[in-house]
Formats: structure tokens, sequence, C-alpha cells
């Protein structure tokens, strides 16, 4: 059977993860091009938007694996992949293929999709989105990439915070799915900021700081906080 081809917007590092569970971990990662939602706030619209098409390159896993090793110098570390959102592409080989090397694999996606290769990953985390994204949110498909991960990976949960609705919105999952871990950010890329290495600090910053007070005055002390390390290092650049 013929392999199906990945699409791949980039693949670049190392670096580190600059955001959730694995935060600050030297990384490679590949970034999946096409994405089944369209957050109003997206930060990664080259991997996402249509008319960016012609930049997402259908690669083999062999070309794929073969980047990263060398990015890596054949050094095992964690594969972060990204996207758009990555649960959409076939990745089982690429994530065969690196661990027979001993390397580790992280997958970050909204929990729209899941797929029967998830339990070879080491770090599923899963995004749902909140209401200022403007989608909607879909429990029972985020439930499924939990029940198909099942004991393989480490599981966590990472939400995008704007606004008290937002807050709300992470406080439920966090109780439908009490066992695991939930790192709430406070977002980026606040319009009219698009596409390119300008953030609003201010407003993260402000954001951040009302999220740490909203979280320790309501005593949820299972939370954690953290900003986008690596928005608040490069800003919206690409490919750091
Ligand atoms: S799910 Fe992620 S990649 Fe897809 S549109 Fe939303 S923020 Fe962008």
């Amino acid at each position: 059977m013929r392999e199906q081809k990945i699409r791949v917007s980039e693949i670049f590092g190392p670096t580190i993860q600059g955001e959730g569970p694995l935060c600050g971990l030297p990384t490679v990662f590949v970034r999946t091009g096409g994405c089944d939602y369209r957050c109003s706030w997206c930060d990664t619209l080259h991997a996402v938007d249509s008319a960016y098409r012609d930049e997402w390159a259908p690669m083999a896993a062999d070309e794929i694996w073969a980047k990263v090793e060398a990015l890596s110098g054949r050094r095992p570390l964690t594969v972060s992949l990204s996207g758009g959102n990555p649960a959409i592409q076939p990745l089982a080989p690429l994530i065969g293929r690196g661990k027979r090397d001993g390397y580790r694999f992280a997958l970050e996606t909204q929990g729209s999709i899941a797929q029967d290769w998830f339990p070879a990953l080491d770090h599923l985390i899963l995004s749902p989105k909140p209401p200022s994204s403007g989608m909607a949110f879909d429990e029972a498909a985020l439930r499924d990439c939990v029940k198909a991960a099942g004991y393989g990976p480490e599981i966590a949960m990472k939400i995008v915070i704007f606004d008290e609705d937002d807050y709300a919105f992470a406080k439920s999952v966090a109780r439908s799915f009490e066992t695991l871990p939930v790192f709430l950010q406070p977002g980026n890329h606040t319009p009219p900021v698009h596409d390119d290495d300008r953030i609003d600090l201010d407003g993260i910053l402000n954001r951040m700081r009302w999220l740490v007070d909203r979280v320790t005055s309501d005593r949820w002390f299972g939370a954690r906080v953290l900003p986008q390390l690596h928005v608040l290092m490069w800003g919206n650049m690409r490919g750091v």
C-alpha cells in the first residue's frame, strides 16, 4: 500500500517547548499544515489558512525523519507534533520511525479527532478551545481522544484564557476531566496584532496577572498558570 504523505508546514529546532506541561524542554517541532478549526485568535495561521497551502509540503515519514535527525544531531529528544491540527495527519509511521531510535513524541491538538495511534505518543496535550475562539466545544470528541490514548501517553489539558467566559469554560472542562492536569494560558494575539513578531505584551501580562488572581482567589490549587514562554522571548515569529 502506498504510504500517505504528511502535510508539513515547517520543521524547526532544536528550541524549547514554550508552553504547557513540557515548557522549557528542548525539542524539535514538526508543524503540520491544515486544521479543522478556525479560531478567531489563531496564532499559527500559516499552518491553518488555505492561503498558505502552497507552503505545506507533502512529505513521507522518512523524509521528515531525516530532517529531525539532522536538526537534533541524532541525539534523541522529544519531538513536538504541532499544527494546525496534527491529529488529522497520518503520523503513525513517523512516530514508529522515531521511537525505534529512542526519540519521544508529544502531540498537541484541540481534541476534535481521535486517532488509533495516540497510544504510541509519550505526551498528548489536549487544548479544547474556549468561547472566545468562536468554535463550538465538542466534549464527546474530547472524551474520545482521552479514550483512544488509553494508558499510552501522559495526557494534560491546556486551555487558553482571554476572559471570564473562557475561565468558566476551563473550570467546567477541568471538572469533567478531573483526573487530568490542567494548564491555563493567558491568550495571545488580541486583534489588531496579526501574524508577525509584534505582540501585545502589556495585554498578555495583564491577562496573566488577572488569571493568577482568579485562580488563587478561587482556591483552584490544581491548576497551573503559565504564559507562552516563546512568545515572551520572540513574539509571534515563526520557526523559533
Ligand atoms: S485549533 Fe489551533 S491551529 Fe487550529 S485554528 Fe484553532 S488555534 Fe489555530
